[in-house]
C-alpha cells in the first residue's frame, strides 16, 4: 500500500480555494458574467454597487491581501491597474475621472480575502475618503 505524505501547504491552498468567493467565481463554482478575461485576471460587477460605475478586477491568483504580495506578483499588479485604466477607457469613464480602490485588511475596509480592485465612476468621489 502506498504511504500518502501529509502536506499542510497544499492542503492549506485547497481549503483556501474551496472557501474563498472569489476563487469559486474563477472557478466557475459561482457563475457570473465577466466583462473581461484573460490568463490572469477577470472584471465582473460588483454585487452591491457603491457608484454607477462599479467593476471588480480580480486575478485569477489567490493573494488574500496586499501584505501578502510577493516579488513575483508585480507585473500581475501592473497589469490589475492597466486593465482598470483600459477598462475606464472602454466604459466612456477616463476623462471625466474615476477612482481604483484596493482594500487592506480591517481598517482599509477588505470584506473579500482575495485581493482585487475596485473600478468606480460615474459619481464624484470625495478626498479623504470615508
Ligand atoms: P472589499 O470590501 O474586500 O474591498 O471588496 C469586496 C467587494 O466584493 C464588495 O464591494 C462586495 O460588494 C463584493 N462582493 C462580495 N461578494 C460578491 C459576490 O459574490 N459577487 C460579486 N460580484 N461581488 C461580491
Ligand atoms: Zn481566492
Amino acid at each position: 500500500m502506498a504511504i500518502i505524505p501529509y502536506n499542510p501547504p497544499t492542503l492549506k491552498v485547497e481549503f483556501v480555494m474551496t472557501s474563498c468567493i472569489f476563487c469559486k467565481i474563477i472557478a466557475g463554482t459561482i457563475p457570473s458574467i465577466p466583462l473581461f478575461e484573460d490568463e490572469q485576471i477577470l472584471v465582473i460587477d460588483d454585487v452591491h454597487p457603491a457608484a454607477p460605475v462599479h467593476k471588480l478586477v480580480i486575478p485569477k491568483k489567490h493573494i488574500a491581501t496586499l501584505n501578502d504580495l510577493a516579488a513575483e506578483d508585480t507585473l500581475l499588479m501592473g497589469h490589475m491597474l492597466a486593465s482598470s485604466a483600459k477598462l475606464a477607457q472602454k466604459l466612456g469613464i477616463a476623462e471625466k475621472g474615476y477612482r481604483v480602490v484596493t482594500n487592506c485588511n480591517a481598517a482599509g475596509g477588505q470584506t473579500v480575502f482575495h485581493i482585487h480592485m475596485h473600478l468606480l465612476g460615474e459619481r464624484h468621489f470625495n478626498w479623504p475618503p470615508g
